[in-house]
C-alpha cells in the first residue's frame, strides 16, 4: 500500500498529530537543554583514564588514613543514591563509589575519577534525602568537571615554569606526576582544595544533576546555608575549608533553576530509607575523637622512620642504596628518593620536598678560563638553587670528600622547611665529564640527626657507572 492512499484516514491524522506532538516536545526539551548553563571540564594534563588511576591510588592511601564507617547498610544506601545521581552527570562516565567516613564533622570530598567520601556528620545533619543528594551531586560535579586534576595540571605547569627546588621531579611525563601526586593523601590538598570558581561550577552542575534526577534542586544550597547558619560565630564549617563558599550562592542556584524551567512539577524531597539510615547512624557509638585535621588538610607530620634495610636503585649514572620504605619519584637523571609523606604541599600551593634525597645531574658553564672545576660548578648549582629558595644559606663551608673514590665536595645548607621551621640540606657534588652529579639529602631540623645517618649510608653506597 502506498502512503498517499492512506492520507485521509482518521488513524493517519491521529498518528500525524502524535508525531507533531512528539516533535514539539522534543523541540521544547532541546530548548530547555540549550538554556541551562553550559559547563565543560577545564584544561588538563591527564586523560580521563588517568583521573581514574590517580583517584584509585589516592583512595587506597586515603582509606588507610581515614576512619571509614564500614557499615554495609549505610554504604549500600549511599552507593545506590549516589549512582542514581551520577547517572545524570554529563561528560565521561566514571566509576563512582560512595563511602561513609566515621567523622562527626559536616564534610564530604571527591577524588579524581570517582571515589567520594561522606562524613557521617552530613547524614546526621541533613533533614531529608534531597539535602544529602545535594551534597553528593555537588561532589559528583567536581569529579565530572575534573576539578582535582585540572588544579594539579595547573600547579604542575606552574612548578615546571618556576623550577621549584626539588619540586620538579625531573620529568615532564604524566606518569611521574601521577606517582608524585599519588604519594600520599595528606599531601594531596592540591586535588581537594577548590577555587571559588570551581565551587560555582559545582553548584550549577550539582543543581542540574539534582533536577535531572528528580530531586528538589534547591536542596543542595539549602543544606549549605543551613550548616553555615548553625555554625555562626564558631568559625567556618568544615565543609567550607575544602569547598570555599562562592558569592551569591543562593541567587545563582535559583537562576539556574529558572533556566531549567522552574521547579519540576513533582520532585522528591525525602525517602523512608534516608530517615532509617539517619536514625541508624545517630544510634551508632560516637566517632573516636582525633587530633587530626580534616581530610585534605596539610598536616605537618613526620613520615614513618627510614627502614634500616636498604635496596638498590639504578640511576643512569650511578647505583645507590636507599631505605626500602622509600620510593623513587621521577625518571631519567633527576629523581627523588623519598618516604611516603616526604613530598608535601607548601603554603604557596606548590609541591615541595621535605624528607628524602634528590639525585640529579647539573650542567655547569665553564669558568672564566674555560675550565670546569668542582668548586666553580658547585657554586653555580648553589646559585641556581637559591633562585627558587631565597632562604637557602650555607650552614657549614664546603669540604673535600671522596665518593666512590672520586673527589667530591660536601656542603651543609639550611633552608626554610615547607613544613615550617628550618631544614638541613646536605649537598654532595662530584664532577664527572663536565657535568656535576649531585646528592641533596633533605630533612627538617628536628629529624635531621636520624636522616643524616641514612644519607651517610646512601653516599657510601654510591658506585658510578
Ligand atoms: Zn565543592
Amino acid at each position: 500500500m502506498s502512503k498517499r492512499s492512506q492520507m485521509g484516514s482518521l488513524g493517519q491524522r491521529w498518528r500525524a498529530a502524535t508525531v507533531l506532538l512528539v516533535a514539539v516536545s522534543l523541540l521544547l526539551t532541546s530548548v530547555a537543554a540549550a538554556t541551562r548553563t553550559a559547563l565543560k571540564p577545564g584544561w588538563n594534563l591527564f586523560s580521563e583514564e588517568q583521573d581514574i588511576q590517580l583517584g584509585r591510588q589516592v583512595a587506597q592511601d586515603a582509606e588507610r588514613k581515614l576512619p571509614l564507617l564500614n557499615h554495609t547498610r549505610v554504604d549500600s544506601y549511599l552507593q545506590r543514591l549516589g549512582r542514581n545521581l551520577a547517572a545524570k552527570a554529563p561528560f565521561y562516565s566514571y566509576p563512582y563509589t560512595f563511602k561513609a567516613v566515621n567523622e562527626a564533622s559536616i564534610n564530604a570530598f571527591a577524588l579524581p575519577g570517582g571515589p567520594i567520601y561522606i562524613h557521617r556528620g552530613v547524614l546526621e545533619a541533613a533533614d531529608n534525602e534531597a539535602q544529602l543528594a545535594g551534597v553528593l551531586a555537588h561532589e559528583i560535579a567536581h569529579v565530572a568537571l575534573r576539578h582535582g586534576t585540572n588544579q594539579a595540571s595547573k600547579a604542575y605547569a606552574w612548578q615546571l615554569g618556576l623550577g621549584l627546588f626539588g619540586g620538579v621531579i625531573g620529568s615532564d611525563s604524566v606518569g611521574a606526576v601521577l606517582a608524585q601526586l599519588g604519594a600520599g593523601f595528606a599531601a594531596n590538598s592540591v586535588l581537594l582544595k577548590y577555587s571559588r570558581d570551581a565551587e560555582r561550577q559545582a553548584d550549577v552542575l550539582g543543581t542540574q544533576i539534582l533536577y535531572d534526577a528528580g530531586y528538589d534542586p534547591r536542596a543542595m544550597v539549602q543544606f549549605f546555608e543551613k550548616i553555615e547558619a548553625e555554625r555562626k560565630g564558631g568559625g567556618p564549617p568544615e565543609f567550607f575549608s575544602s569547598h570555599p563558599k562562592p558569592e551569591n550562592r543562593i541567587e545563582r542556584v535559583n537562576e539556574e533553576i529558572e533556566k531549567l524551567g522552574g521547579l519540576p512539577r513533582s520532585y522528591r524531597r525525602d525517602s523512608p530509607e534516608f530517615q532509617e539510615v539517619k536514625r541508624l547512624v545517630l544510634s551508632l557509638p560516637p566517632p573516636p575523637k582525633r587530633g587530626q585535621p580534616a581530610a585534605g588538610a596539610t598536616s605537618p607530620r613526620s613520615p614513618e622512620p627510614p627502614a634500616s634495610r636498604l635496596v638498590t636503585f639504578e640511576h643512569p649514572v650511578l647505583r645507590i642504596r636507599h631505605p626500602e620504605n622509600w620510593r623513587v619519584y621521577g625518571e631519567g637523571r633527576d629523581v627523588a628518593l623519598a618516604p611516603d609523606g616526604g613530598i608535601v604541599q607548601a603554603d604557596s600551593g606548590q609541591t615541595a620536598f621535605a624528607y628524602g634525597a634528590l639525585l640529579g645531574v647539573f650542567t655547569p658553564r665553564p669558568d672564566r678560563r674555560g675550565r670546569y672545576t668542582l668548586e666553580d660548578a658547585t657554586e653555580q648549582l648553589y646559585a641556581s638553587l637559591r633562585q627558587s629558595n631565597p632562604e637557602l644559606r650555607i650552614a657549614r663551608r664546603a669540604r673535600s670528600v671522596r665518593v666512590d673514590g672520586r673527589a667530591g665536595l660536601s656542603t651543609l645548607l639550611e633552608n626554610a622547611s615547607p613544613l615550617g621551621g628550618r631544614e638541613y640540606d646536605w649537598l654532595v657534588t662530584v664532577l664527572r665529564d663536565r657535568e656535576l652529579v649531585y646528592f641533596l639529602g633533605v630533612a627538617p631540623e628536628r629529624d635531621y640527626p636520624q636522616y643524616e645517618r641514612v644519607f651517610e649510608q646512601m653516599l657510601a653506597s654510591i658506585r658510578f657507572r
